[in-house]
């Protein structure tokens, strides 16, 4: 099925061209006759599977060129770089059309802001919190929104958005298409759903809570006192070309970033202490290759389009199994492979259990050969009929569950 079957306007045709893309994505097919039929759709297919274009291409078919009184389109984003990346996805599929698009997020100065808005706009890619600061100071007024997108919304919930968005849409007229991106849908979200739809259709791609089939997964268990060796040995025997390392906390990302430099690796941190400069030069210095190796918190792991990221290594298990989905959606996106390894200590095993769980998949355990391991209870072999502390075994090649390793074998 191509493009041009769809539905989608000429216009909008020669974007998508122009962009190199050939063939619609599994969630663009279903999407984009819904959203052209001006259903609201809710999609719950993960990041990386060509969502941004299956709402912002039948959005961009429904709109004619620039009309004053706007803005006509709405899109709520969680972060600021998914809104800056979502904005720029709009800008190139709308380059044949007479649009203005608009960025608005916090974090940044209001004047450049102020001056667009007041100019008039038809599509606000824009984080809440800002976008309700404008709406206070009259900068903007939403009663013209025609398209409502609230992407990314179970990620609005957990960093406490939802309040805002709700009173952002009571902005909105009543007479609107909505649409609803969420790779999980609880309760909160399901209240949102009732409240801000009409009649919504929903859209699943894959099972919900499968993360890419192109990502080969690995953990790799550790006494607590080695983790960083293994980090600086994973990385040195691991060919890649570009890698996330992702950490729990801010500080913990600063410590191992200063950790990778002196061991020259180029590297650049992404957290939400960094100035909106510093965040906005580390990651176009990642995309553009000056650095290799991206250290982040969780604020990167959302939908950020990265692309070709070879690895993504957990530093740090994340605490909600859904975060490991958001992670590992960094690397074998649009079909590349990518690995993902996951370093684990003893305390993290009851997260690991939660992440095998939430994907109904064990992730075998891996022993780098050769690195001098010291004792650590992960590789104790299960005794037979015991609760699972370390599930099941995987053999044959060199995965092997269930490690034994004598205490002799520690180093020092
Ligand atoms: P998204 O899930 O929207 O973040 O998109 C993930 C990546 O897939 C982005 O780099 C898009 O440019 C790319 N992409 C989206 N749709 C297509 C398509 N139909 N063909 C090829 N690449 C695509």
């Amino acid at each position: 099925m191509k493009f041009a079957a769809l539905g989608l306007s000429e216009k909008v045709l020669e974007g998508v061209r122009a962009v190199g893309y050939t063939e619609p994505t599994p969630i663009q097919l279903r999407a984009i006759p819904l959203v052209l039929s001006g259903k609201d759709v809710i999609g719950s297919a993960q990041t990386g599977t060509g969502k941004t274009a299956a709402f912002a291409l039948p959005i961009l078919s429904k709109l004619a060129d620039h009309q004053p009184g706007g803005p006509r389109v709405l899109i709520l984003e969680p972060t600021r770089e998914l809104a800056a990346q979502v904005e720029t996805a709009f800008r190139d599929y709308a380059r044949f059309m007479d649009l203005k698009i608009t960025v608005v997020f916090g974090g940044v100065g209001y004047g450049k802001q102020n001056d667009e808005l007041k100019a008039g706009c038809d599509i606000i890619v824009a984080t809440p919190g800002r976008l309700l600061d404008h709406l206070e100071q009259g900068t903007v007024k939403l009663d013209k929104v025609e398209f409502l997108v609230l992407d990314e919304a179970d990620r609005m919930l957990d960093m406490g958005f939802l309040p805002d968005v709700r009173r952002l849409v009571e902005q909105c007229p009543r007479q609107r298409h909505s649409a609803l991106f969420s790779a999980t849908v609880p309760p909160q979200i399901e209240t949102l759903i009732q409240w801000a739809m009409h009649s919504p259709e929903t859209i699943e791609i894959g099972a919900r809570r499968t993360p890419a089939e192109t990502v080969k997964h690995v953990i790799y268990p550790v006494s607590d006192t080695q983790k960083t060796d293994l980090l600086l040995e994973l990385l040195k025997r691991v060919n890649y070309d570009s890698v996330i390392v992702f950490c729990r906390t801010k500080h913990g990302a600063d410590r191992c970033a200063s950790l990778l430099k002196r061991e020259n690796h180029a590297v650049a941190v992404l957290h939400s202490n960094r100035t909106q400069k510093e965040r906005e030069q580390a990651l176009q210095g990642f995309r553009d290759g000056k650095f290799e190796v991206l250290v982040a918190t969780d604020i990167a792991a959302r939908g950020l389009d990265i692309a070709d990221v070879s690895h993504v290594v957990n530093y740090d298990v994340p605490q909600h199994p859904e975060d490991y989905i958001h992670r590992i959606g960094r690397t074998g996106r649009a079909e590349n492979t990518g690995d993902a390894f996951t370093i684990m200590v003893a305390e993290d095993a009851p997260h690991v259990f939660a992440i095998e769980r939430f994907i109904s998949q064990k992730i075998p355990r891996v022993k780098l050969e050769n690195f001098d391991y010291r004792y650590t209870a992960l590789f104790e072999e299960p005794k037979a009929g015991a609760a699972a502390g370390f599930p099941g075994k995987v053999r044959g090649g060199r995965v092997h569950g269930g490690y034994h390793f004598a205490p002799g074998g520690r180093r020092r």
